[in-house]
């Protein structure tokens, strides 16, 4: 068993597609300027994956071995070094590390929600574009309140859409202010997360999966943090305003 591909997304996107180990620092994902950008950061396993494997503990399933909880995102030189040296890269330091780097990249990301402006809005949705316009789905608004609870997501999600609905009037006035240039630009923008939402629906994925392979989805090709947190601004604005998530 390993993880699979989209555990290792939701894990990059936990971890802000960083090695998370202290001073590391390497970007892990690969940006690629015409296809689906590559995750290149390794799962590692901090309770071992077999036996024999550095931190195994034979009364865990498969299951909770390559759960998100058990991995940790990081580069390959790091993996092979907590795994040859166990002795300094105990399971409670590990878990520490995964804690603090996961914790360190989403307050990054909500402080980052008040400076979100038109020219981080325009990075992080260029490929809209290139997108067909949505030909269903209704702009209704939701209560937030009521569109977390109907799609059961934990309060990991409910304070990063706290959080983006700071940047929420910045997000319609650019997107009015876009489709001013391009009448068609509201439903081009619509249409690619919808798109990507109706296709990870299909999967069998759902609530908190759902909602970070969607944040994933959102800051894709991003590197920059302001670009990114932009993204996610996005689809914050696109779960208050259609049908990006059940209601
Ligand atoms: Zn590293």
């Amino acid at each position: 068993m390993a993880a699979s591909y989209p555990t290792k997304i939701i894990l990059a996107f936990r971890s802000g597609g960083v090695c998370a180990m202290p001073k590391c620092a390497r970007h892990l994902t690969y940006n690629s300027p015409t296809g689906d950008d590559t995750y290149v950061g390794e799962a590692a396993h901090i309770k071992g994956e077999k036996p024999k494997a550095a931190r195994y503990e034979a009364d865990m399933t498969d299951v909770e071995r390559d759960h998100i909880d058990n991995l940790l995102y990081l580069c390959t030189d790091d993996h092979t070094i907590i795994d040859k040296v166990p002795a300094d890269w105990t399971t409670v330091k590990l878990l520490e590390i995964k804690t603090k780097h996961e914790m360190q990249v989403r307050q990054a990301m909500e402080l980052a929600f008040a400076d979100v402006a038109f020219p981080e809005l325009q990075n992080a949705v260029a490929w809209v574009s290139n997108q067909p316009p949505a030909t269903n789905g209704s702009f209704d608004l939701t209560a937030p309140e009521e569109k977390i609870k109907k799609n059961a997501l934990s309060n990991g999600a409910r304070n990063i859409i706290a959080a983006g609905m700071m940047s929420r009037d910045t997000v319609a006035a650019y997107v009015e202010a876009e489709a001013q240039l391009d009448s068609d630009f509201p439903e081009r923008l619509k249409a690619g997360f919808l798109e990507e939402y109706f296709g990870q629906r299909k999967e069998g994925y759902k609530g908190d999966e759902l909602f970070e392979l969607m944040c994933a989805f959102a800051q894709r090709g991003l590197r920059k943090q302001a670009d990114r947190t932009a993204g996610i601004a996005v689809l914050v604005y696109l779960f208050e305003i259609c049908d990006v998530f059940e209601k």
